[in-house]
């Protein structure tokens, strides 16, 4: 595994030069689209992509237009030189890191819309996000042309958001998701956890422990109205503002009264300022 930090490009000319000498060579390439301050789950990303392919780049864009005008895109952590440290130690190739003005050049006027996925679950309490997501990973798919690229389950929604406008728009890459890497006590890593005070980080964990306890009593025969609406009081109890909890088809997305399919368990909440979503398979 190379230790030395990856090639910078913040050039989209030089960056395709690159790619394209890698392919001409028949290495297999692997996007992890990231918007930095960089952690194992990102890593593990990483880490998937050097097992599937050759080459992996890592790109770090901190998208302002996935972010609500009251949401913490000026506060977002940023440390381009940890980023890259961590990403030479886990043996990526390259980090394509544009500017806004390069991804985003007076005059843009266009927008990718999913529909139908987005309108469930974080859409309708983060209007435009998805549009965001959609936008710019097509824009990083056309800029790195992989073969691969991979997204976290943590996000499950982006995941199968992303599925839908690559299969729909005849993007020629593979999306592939890799499961969610937590802390020992269960809570989903993120860049926003961060964010938190000791107080919140010792309670965040509640929230993986009421998605595996709704799992468990649904699976058991209980129905997942019931199910929700005692983890939910938990959360609240606990001190969570909830935005959502929900069961939902693995697929659709859609929220299923009893489980009889590939299923998830989904809930976003906030903890103080600080708002945290998370998910398991049912
Ligand atoms: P972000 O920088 O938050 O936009 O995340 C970049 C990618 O890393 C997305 O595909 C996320 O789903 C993924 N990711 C973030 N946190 C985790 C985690 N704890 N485990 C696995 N993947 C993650």
């Amino acid at each position: 595994m190379s230790e030395s930090i990856p090639q910078r490009f913040s050039d989209l000319a030089s960056l395709r030069r690159s790619v394209a000498d890698w392919r001409r060579a028949g290495e297999r390439v692997v996007l992890v689209p990231t918007m930095g301050a960089l952690h194992e789950g990102h890593l593990a990303l990483v880490a998937e992509g050097r097992r599937i392919g050759r080459r992996v780049v890592a790109s770090i864009f901190v998208n302002p237009t996935q972010f609500g005008p009251n949401e913490d895109f000026s506060r977002y952590p940023r440390d381009l030189a940890a980023d890259l440290a961590l990403l030479g130690r886990a043996g990526a190739d390259a980090a394509w890191t544009p500017a806004v003005e390069t991804m985003y050049p007076p005059g843009f006027s266009t927008r990718i819309d999913v529909a139908g996925l987005t309108e469930g679950l974080c859409g309708p309490f983060r209007p435009g996000h998805f549009s965001g997501v959609a936008t710019v990973v097509t824009k990083l798919l056309n800029q790195v042309g992989p073969d691969t690229a991979l997204f976290g389950e943590k996000d499950f929604q982006q995941l199968r958001v992303i599925q839908q406008a690559v299969a729909d728009l005849d993007l020629p890459v593979e999306i592939q998701g890799v499961p969610t890497v937590r802390e020992a006590d269960g809570l989903a890593m993120s860049s926003r956890n961060r964010y938190l005070s000791p107080e919140e980080r010792a309670l965040a964990p509640r929230l993986h422990a009421v998605l595996t306890e709704i799992v468990a009593t649904t699976r058991s025969g209980t129905l997942v109205a019931a199910a929700i609406a005692e983890g939910r009081a938990a959360l609240e109890a606990a001190g969570f503002q909830v935005q959502y909890l929900a069961v939902c088809d693995a697929r659709t997305l859609a929220p299923v009264e009893r489980v009889d399919g590939p299923a998830r368990v989904l809930v976003a909440a906030f903890l103080g300022r600080t708002r945290l979503i998370d998910n398991v398979a049912v």
